[in-house]
C-alpha cells in the first residue's frame, strides 16, 4: 500500500503541542513518541485501520506483531483474558518501565495488533511524554521503533524525522531515549498452566531481574542464535534480519589486544571498527563508539546511534568489539549480533555465522 505523501510536524513536549499529537492519535493519524527504550511509531491500538497504517508507513511484514502501550497497569483489562500471577507480581516490581509482557488477547484488540496471534503484547512504558499522550488521547497506543523495518532503531526525534517524514503525521520530541535499546519481552502465556515464563527478546529489564520476581524464566533459543530455517518464531520479530545499517557489521570476539590487532590487519578503504570507548587508541582505523566495556548500559545507549554513524560515514566493513552477553549486555549482544546477520569471528580460530 502506497499512501500519499504528507508534511509531517515536528512538535515538542510543551502541552499545547502534546494536545496536538493526542488529537491525531484519536483521529487515527500516526505520530511517533518518545520511550525511555527507543521512539515508537504510535496509533490508538483499538482503531484497526490506523493500526494498518503502522504496517504501511514502517514497511513492516504483516506477521510481526506490535506491542501496545498503556498508562495504568488496570489499562490492560479490556486487552487481555485472564492475567496470570506472574504478570501481575512483574507488573507491580518494573512498570512503568522497559518491559513487555505477552498475554492471552481480548477480542477488542484488533487482530492486526497481533498479527493474526491469540495473544497481545502489553507494556507500561516510562516516559513522561509517552504517559502523557496515552493519557491525554484516551487510546492504548500500539507502537513499534519508529524506524523503516529492518533499520536500526531511533533514539532520537531527528532519526524519526530520517526515517518517517512524510510518511506519518508528527513526531513529538522528548529529548534522547535513556535506555537505547527495545524492551524485554516475556510470554507468560504458559504460566496459567504451570509452564514458565519464557523470555521472547532480552532488553532493559534483564533475565536475572524477572527471575527475582517470578523464579526461573526459559531464554528462548533466538535471544542468542539464528532460528533454523522452516521454525516458527515465538517472537515473530526475532526471525528477521534487523537492527542492520548499510555497512557489513562483523563481530570479533576476543581480547582487547586481539581486537585491536585483527582490526589493524585489516586497515583499508571503507573499513571501521565499532568500538569500545577504550579501545580508540589502539586503532589505526577510523573508529565509532558504542559505550565503554564493562559498562552495558553505556553500549545499549549509543548502539543504534552507533550503527547509523557508519552509513553516515560511508563506512563498508564495520568490525565491531564483542559485548559480554551478562546482565544488561545480553540485550546488546543480542541486537548486535542481527545487526552482523550473526557473522562473528573469533580472533582463536572459530567463525560462526554466514
Ligand atoms: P518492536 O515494536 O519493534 O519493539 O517489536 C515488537 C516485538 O515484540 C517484536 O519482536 C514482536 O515479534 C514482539 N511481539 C509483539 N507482540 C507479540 C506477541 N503477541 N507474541 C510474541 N511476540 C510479540
Ligand atoms: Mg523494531
Amino acid at each position: 500500500m502506497s499512501e500519499a505523501k504528507i508534511i509531517t510536524r515536528l512538535l515538542s513536549d510543551t502541552p499545547d503541542d502534546l494536545r496536538q499529537a493526542a488529537d491525531l492519535l484519536r483521529a487515527g493519524e500516526l505520530v511517533g513518541i518518545p520511550t525511555e527504550t527507543v521512539y515508537g511509531l504510535a496509533a490508538d491500538a483499538l482503531n484497526g485501520q490506523a493500526v494498518a497504517r503502522i504496517f504501511a508507513a514502517k514497511g513492516r511484514p504483516q506477521d510481526n506483531p506490535l506491542i501496545v502501550h498503556i498508562a495504568a497497569v488496570e489499562d490492560w483489562a479490556p486487552l487481555v483474558q485472564a492475567v496470570p500471577d506472574e504478570a501481575r507480581r512483574l507488573a507491580a516490581a518494573y512498570w512503568p518501565g522497559p518491559l513487555t509482557m505477552i498475554l492471552r488477547r481480548s477480542g477488542r484488540v484488533p487482530a492486526a495488533v497481533s498479527a493474526g496471534l491469540d495473544t497481545v503484547a502489553v507494556r507500561m512504558p516510562s516516559h513522561p511524554v509517552a504517559h502523557a499522550l496515552i493519557r491525554a488521547s484516551g487510546c492504548p497506543l500500539a507502537a513499534p521503533s519508529a524506524n523503516r523495518s529492518g533499520s536500526p532503531s531511533p533514539t532520537d526525534a531527528a532519526r524519526v524525522m530520517e526515517d518517517m517524514d512524510g510518511r506519518i503525521a508528527a513526531v513529538v520530541d522528548g529529548g534522547p531515549c535513556r535506555v537505547g535499546v527495545e524492551s524485554t519481552v516475556v510470554d507468560l502465556t504458559g504460566c496459567a498452566a504451570g509452564g514458565r515464563p519464557r523470555l521472547l527478546r532480552p532488553g532493559g529489564v534483564t533475565a536475572t531481574q524477572l527471575e527475582a520476581v517470578v523464579g526461573p524464566v526459559e531464554i528462548d533459543p533466538a535471544v542468542t542464535g539464528r532460528l533454523a530455517e522452516g521454525v516458527a518464531a515465538a517472537s515473530p520479530g526475532m526471525k528477521y534480519k534487523h537492527y542492520a545499517p548499510a555497512a557489513r557489521v562483523v563481530i570479533v570476539r576476543g581480547t582487547p589486544e586481539d581486537y585491536a590487532a585483527f582490526v589493524n590487519g585489516r586497515a583499508g578503504q571503507g573499513v571501521a571498527a565499532l568500538c569500545f570507548e577504550e579501545d580508540r587508541g589502539a586503532l589505526r582505523v577510523p573508529c565509532v563508539s558504542y559505550g565503554r566495556r564493562d559498562d552495558p548500559a553505556s553500549q545499549a545507549h549509543s548502539l543504534f546511534e552507533a550503527l547509523r554513524r557508519l552509513d553516515e560515514q560511508g563506512i563498508r566493513t564495520a568490525y565491531a568489539a564483542c559485548p559480554s552477553a551478562e546482565g544488561m549486555g545480553l540485550a546488546v549482544y543480542n541486537r548486535l549480533l542481527r545487526a552482523a546477520g550473526f557473522e562473528v569471528i573469533d580472533v582463536n580460530g572459530q567463525t560462526t555465522g554466514s
